[in-house]
C-alpha cells in the first residue's frame, strides 16, 4: 500500500503521549508533517518544540503560558495563538489531515468535537472525551465520516484485531490491565499510600493523572466505557483480565471461540504510530519482542471490590446518560487533589461515590447539558474535598 505524507496537530504536544508523537515524526519526517504544535501553560517546551519542528501554527492555551513566550520570542514562520478558544480552533485548520488528541481531561472534548465538524480524522488518545460524551463523539465522527483511530494501547489492540473482521462476529473484548502498583494488595493496606509509591507504575511510563487512575483502576473503568463507545459492544461484552507483564495488549474473542491478540512491548510510541499512518504498518524503533527469552505471560480476574472504580465505571456506563461525565469529573477532581495532598488515596473513590450520590442523571444530554453537568460535578467534588480535609 503506497504511504502519503500526513500533515498532523498535536493537541497536547508538551505531555507524555505528545511528546512520544513528535519521536515519531522525528522518526519519519517523510510520511508525517507538524501542522499544529498545541498546549496548555508549558511555554518552555513549546518553545523547544517550534524552534525544531517549525509548525505554521502554535498555540498556548493558558493565557498567561502565551503572554510569556509572546513577550520573550517571534518566530519566523509559525503564528502563535493563545487561550481555550485558540485550543478549541487548533485542529480545524485547512493543511491539517489527522489530529492527534492528547492533552488530558474533559478540556479535550470541544477541540475534539470541533476538530470533527472541520471533517479531520482523530488519533484519539483523550479517553475522557470518549467517555464523557461518547455517543455525541461517535455520532458526529459517523456522520462526518471522519475516522476516530485508537491510540489508547488496549483499544489499539482490538483495532488490530478487528482487522477486515465483521464486527458483529465479536463475541468478547477482552480488555488487558496491568493491575497497577497495588495488585494483589488489601483495602487496608491501601488507606495510607503515597503519591510517590501510586505514582511507581510497574510497566508504563505516563503523565501522573492517567497513572493515579492506573493505580484505582479509574483508568481500566474509562476504558470499558471508551471500548464500548468505540466498538458498539454490550457492557457485558467486555471484560477485564489481569495481565501483570502487559505483552497482551488486548484481545478480542470471536462467535467461533476464537481469541485473537495484539501483543508487543510496552512502548506508547507504536500505538501513536499506527494511528498516525493507519493503514499502513512501518518501521518503528520499539523495542522487539523475544519469545526465546519471555517470561511468563500470566492472566487473573481483578478485583473490583478493592479496586472499585472499576465496578463503579461499569455502573455508570450502564446507567448512561450523563453519568459517565460526572463520574470522569468528579475522578479528575479527586485525583488532582491526591497529587496536591489535600486527600488520601482511598479518598478518591469516596469523591466520586460522593459526587455520583447527589447528582440526578440527565438522559440523552446535549452537548452544552454535559459541560454544565461537567461544570456542577467539578465544583460538587470540591465540596467533598474541602469537607474530607477538615
Ligand atoms: P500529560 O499530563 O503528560 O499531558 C497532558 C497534556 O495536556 C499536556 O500537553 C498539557 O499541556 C495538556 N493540558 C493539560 N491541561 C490542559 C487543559 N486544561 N487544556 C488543554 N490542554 C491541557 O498526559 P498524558 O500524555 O499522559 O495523557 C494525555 C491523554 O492521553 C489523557 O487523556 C490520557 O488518558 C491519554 N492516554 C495516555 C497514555 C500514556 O501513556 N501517557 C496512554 C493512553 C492514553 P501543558 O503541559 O503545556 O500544561
Ligand atoms: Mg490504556
Amino acid at each position: 500500500m503506497g504511504v502519503t505524507l500526513k500533515n498532523i496537530a498535536i493537541l497536547g504536544s508538551t505531555g507524555s503521549i505528545g511528546t512520544q508523537a513528535l519521536d515519531v515524526v522525528c522518526a519519519h519526517p517523510e510520511l508525517l508533517s507538524v501542522e499544529v504544535l498545541a498546549a496548555h501553560s508549558n511555554d518552555q517546551l513549546l518553545e523547544k518544540q517550534i524552534d525544531e519542528f517549525n509548525p505554521p501554527i502554535a498555540v498556548l492555551s493558558d493565557i498567561a503560558a502565551y503572554e510569556r513566550l509572546r513577550a520573550r520570542r517571534t518566530f519566523r514562520s509559525t503564528k502563535l495563538f493563545g487561550g481555550r478558544r485558540a485550543l478549541i480552533d487548533a485542529g480545524t485548520f485547512d493543511g491539517v489531515d489527522i489530529v492527534l488528541t492528547s492533552m488530558s481531561g474533559f478540556a479535550g472534548l470541544e477541540p475534539t468535537i470541533a476538530a470533527i465538524n472541520a471533517h479531520k480524522d482523530i488519533a484519539l488518545a483523550n479517553k475522557e472525551t470518549l467517555v464523557a460524551a461518547g455517543e455525541i463523539v461517535m455520532r458526529r465522527a459517523e456522520e462526518c465520516g471522519v475516522k476516530i483511530l485508537p491510540v489508547d494501547s488496549e483499544h489499539g489492540a482490538f483495532f488490530q484485531c478487528l482487522n477486515g473482521e465483521d464486527r458483529r462476529s465479536i463475541k468478547k473484548l477482552l480488555l488487558t490491565a496491568s493491575g497497577g502498583p497495588f495488585r494483589g494488595r488489601a483495602q487496608s493496606e491501601l488507606e495510607n499510600v503515597t503519591v510517590d509509591q501510586v505514582l511507581a507504575h510497574p510497566t508504563w511510563n505516563m503523565g501522573r493523572k492517567i497513572t493515579v487512575d492506573s493505580a484505582t483502576l479509574v483508568n481500566k473503568g474509562l476504558e470499558v466505557i471508551e471500548a464500548k463507545f468505540l466498538y458498539g459492544v454490550d457492557y457485558d461484552q467486555i471484560q477485564v483480565v489481569v495481565h501483570p507483564q502487559s505483552i497482551v495488549h488486548s484481545m478480542v474473542e470471536f462467535a467461533d471461540g476464537s481469541v485473537i491478540a495484539q501483543l508487543a512491548s510496552t512502548d506508547m510510541r507504536l500505538p501513536i504510530q499506527y494511528a498516525l499512518t493507519y493503514p499502513a504498518r512501518i518501521d518503528s524503533p520499539v523495542e522487539r519482542l523475544d519469545f526465546w527469552s519471555m517470561k511468563a505471560l500470566t492472566f487473573e480476574a481483578p478485583d473490583p471490590d478493592t479496586f472499585r472504580g472499576l465496578r463503579i465505571a461499569y455502573e455508570v456506563g450502564r446507567r448512561g446518560g450523563s453519568a459517565p461525565c460526572v463520574f470522569n469529573a468528579a475522578n479528575e477532581i479527586a485525583v488532582g487533589a491526591f497529587l496536591d495532598g489535600r486527600i488520601k488515596f482511598l479518598d478518591i473513590y469516596r469523591v466520586i461515590e460522593g459526587v455520583l450520590d447527589r447528582h440526578a442523571i440527565v438522559d440523552s444530554p446535549t452537548l452544552e447539558q454535559l459541560i454544565d453537568e461537567n461544570r456542577s460535578a467539578r465544583s460538587e467534588a470540591d465540596k467533598i474535598i474541602s469537607a474530607l480535609e477538615h
